[in-house]
């Protein structure tokens, strides 16, 4: 199977393997674990911060991050299709007692004046008060698109006047930066917390970090424990992620290429379904609006031929490119998808 359905269903390399092997491990939560340790210092001075930690998914790096800076009673904006919004079935209500609110974003592409419209710091004793934005770069569901940073830093000056936090959500922030060449401090330096997958693209069984000031990290570490995200010899995991950024981070530019391969097939049979112009990383989302079938039966038909990807809506088909997939792969997706598509096309 030709498994396009997310960069997270990469199984580690022989090599990854090997690190894991070798790694030397101690039990973290007493802070004993020197591949952790390292792990953590090496991400922290990556995105320009003063510290950092490891958590086992994303969903958790996010979590710890908003809380730390919202307080019960208090909100966090962020776009409509945002993960922390969508995907981490009310987290933030559920463990924080945080509401949300949220902007809509044409492929959940940042524009400052979308998010600040809704903004409503400092609300006195009636209304919620906007404490912290979060930003998703790249963007999942708006289909691996990458955020402008003339926006970010935009939105970042004027939420920092009226005393609002910024989280990133930067699950895929590797691709951005892999994409644009911007430096991952450059993105870094505009956010107050920070998280990143080393599970999606870069290939690592588990894993993702926080980044933010010591002093909240010493909080995190706190909260890791109290949601049950302490763990002991996680050298081992930690040995993956530095495999991960010494191997694979530069390898998201060939995810990127045949993301666009992808994207270049489907648009030869109708533009409608996707503008590969804006495909930016390693995803690519069809908008079958005009098919006369779902995106599950397509994706039904697709299984049968070997490629399996995800339907995420009645209408909304998600292919993700990784490091398991080949040009091979990609030559077979681009023999077999356009026949599919052209089958159900509505004229
Ligand atoms: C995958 C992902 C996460 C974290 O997911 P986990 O499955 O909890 O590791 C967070 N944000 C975005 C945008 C993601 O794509």
């Amino acid at each position: 199977m030709i498994d396009l359905r997310s960069d997270t269903v990469t199984v580690p390399s022989l090599g990854m393997r090997e690190a894991i092997l070798n790694a030397k491990v101690g039990d973290d939560v007493y802070g004993d674990d020197p591949t952790v340790n390292s792990l953590e210092e090496r991400i922290a001075e990556l995105l320009g911060t003063e510290a950092a930690l490891f958590a086992p998914t994303g969903s958790m790096a996010n979590q710890l991050g908003i809380r730390l800076l919202v307080q019960p009673g208090e909100e966090l904006i962020a776009e409509t299709n945002s993960h922390i919004v969508r995907a981490e079935l009310g987290a933030a209500a559920v463990f924080s007692g945080i509401t949300t609110r949220t902007w809509e974003a044409q492929r959940g592409i940042l524009r400052a004046e979308d998010a600040l419209a809704i903004a409503r710091p400092n609300s006195g004793p009636y209304l919620v008060s906007t404490t912290a934005i979060a930003v998703e770069n790249s963007h999942n569901f708006g289909g691996g698109s990458i955020q402008p940073l003339d926006q970010i830093v935009a939105l970042r000056k004027a939420s920092r006047e009226s005393g609002m936090f910024m989280h990133l959500d930067g699950a895929r922030l590797w691709n951005a930066h892999v994409a644009t060449g911007i430096s991952l401090k450059e993105y870094g330096k505009n956010f107050d917390t920070i998280s990143v997958c080393l599970s999606k693209g870069l290939g690592a069984p588990v894993g993702s970090v926080l980044a933010t000031t010591k002093e909240r990290i010493a909080a995190a570490r706190i909260w890791r424990k109290r949601y049950g995200g302490g763990m002991r010899q996680v050298g081992v995991l930690a040995a993956a992620g530095h495999y991960a950024l010494d191997n694979n981070l530069a390898l998201l530019k060939h995810d990127h290429l045949r993301a666009k391969r992808i994207a270049e097939a489907c648009a030869s049979v109708s533009p409608r379904l996707v503008d590969p112009t804006t495909v930016d990383t390693n995803i690519v989302v069809l908008d079958l609006q005009c098919m006369s079938i779902s995106a599950a039966e397509l994706n039904a038909q697709l299984i049968e031929a070997g490629i399996s990807a995800a339907a995420l809506g009645p209408k909304f088909l998600r292919f993700v490119t990784h490091l398991d997939i080949t040009d091979a792969d990609i030559d077979q997706v681009v023999a077999v998808l356009p026949g599919l598509l052209q089958r159900s096309l509505v004229a």
